[in-house]
């Protein structure tokens, strides 16, 4: 058995240890009884599973939107009924039918992957060619689920994240976004020779601009429908794109490029970041350290409060306990279960084989260190 640290885990352990020792599946893994609140991120991003879902790149928008709509539905009817999750429902939807009309004017990739799972050995950075053990002698793995890899017209690889956002985030956050790095790098350990170009944000407004203006009528590519790049030609994208980049492609890509191309087009915005290797190689050094952190004998799970954070956390109460110095056991055994030893992602169509249709990639096998 390895010892998996997931993207989830790593986020929770930055953002507060207390929560992380309380919540992750490699410390006390303590689930609330409680139903979840409405993720309206989640049932968003499944419903941008199915939009770029590869398989169904080429079919019509016709066909293809109703089952969009759908999947974001049974992502809302899993919460409990509440007035939250009509309320997720009401601006989920409005959401989606926003970025049918305006998507297709800013995509300029083909989709190849969506929902793929990748493992990674966590090097040792203090033995850079080993790989990271545990204290009981497991491999450690870094996992993650990235929504998305597209290909460009030019056959470049990029890692698409899916934010809905209150307002635009400010471009330093973008910047700096390590889970996305991380997936960067995940992707290129989990599928040799598919190096990376950088990450693409895809922003969605949560709130509806005082004045939208009429979605353009015509695609950024020119091909009808959703745009972007078809399944069934050799130009970026697609069901005949090679695994590795084709010479003539190669050959046009111009010399300099910008780091940062970004464009709004109505409720969206896309952010598209070019990232360098010192900035993935970094970021391995970053997660091999704090894996480090974790396994440390030494390890103090202290919380760290923020008004960001600490509202919306499922261990608020047994927290305020022992900041108040008393035992949070009661509570804990009142209001949580032990949840399972892994991180169980709910498997997605199209996540494991590029959406059942004839995509070149190379297999995932891990990298050895
Ligand atoms: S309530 Fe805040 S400080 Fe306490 S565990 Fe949760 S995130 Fe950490």
């Amino acid at each position: 058995m390895d010892y998996r640290v997931s993207a989830l885990d790593r986020a929770a352990f930055k953002r507060c240890r207390r929560q992380w020792d309380f919540g992750s599946t490699n410390r006390q893994r303590l689930q609330a009884l409680d139903p979840e609140p409405i993720d309206l991120n989640q049932a968003i991003r499944d419903a941008l599973a199915v939009y770029y879902y590869p398989g169904m790149w080429d079919w019509q928008s016709s066909i293809v939107l109703p089952l969009v709509r759908k999947a974001f539905m049974r992502s809302i009817a899993a919460a409990p009924p509440s007035a939250d999750r009509m309320q997720a429902l009401d601006l989920g939807t409005e959401l989606l039918e926003r970025y049918f009309d305006w998507a297709p004017s800013v995509d300029d990739f083909g989709p190849l992957r969506i929902e793929a799972d990748v493992e990674v050995i966590v090097p040792d950075i203090r033995e850079p060619e080993r790989g990271l053990l545990s204290p009981d002698g497991q491999r450690v793995l870094y996992t993650e689920r990235v929504a998305l890899v597209g290909a460009d017209v030019d056959d470049e690889y990029w890692v698409v994240v899916h934010h809905v956002v209150p307002d635009w985030q400010d471009i330093e956050s973008l910047l700096l976004d390590e889970a996305a790095i991380a997936a960067c790098w995940a992707w290129e350990q989990t599928y040799l020779g598919m190096d990376v170009a950088g990450t693409i944000h895809n922003e969605m407004l949560r709130s509806t601009p005082d004045l939208l203006g009429r979605a353009p009528a015509d695609t950024r590519t020119g091909r009808p429908g959703r745009g972007g790049y078809s399944q069934n030609e050799p130009s970026g994208g697609g069901r005949f794109l090679p695994q590795a980049e084709r010479p003539d492609r190669l050959e046009r890509r111009p010399a300099t490029r910008p780091r940062v191309e970004q464009e709004i087009a109505g409720p969206l915005r896309r952010t598209r970041i070019r990232r360098t290797r010192a900035e993935i190689d970094a970021a391995v050094q970053q997660i091999g350290a704090e894996v480090l952190d974790m396994l440390g004998p030494d390890l103090r799970p202290y919380p760290t409060p923020s008004p960001r954070h600490c509202p919306g956390c499922a261990f608020l109460a047994p927290c305020l306990a022992m900041t108040q110095g008393a035992d949070p056991a009661l509570e804990l055994a009142a209001r949580f279960q032990r949840g399972p030893e892994a991180v169980s992602y709910e498997p997605r169509l199209g996540a494991g084989g590029g959406g059942g249709r004839n995509i070149s990639l190379p297999g995932g096998p891990i990298r050895e260190s």
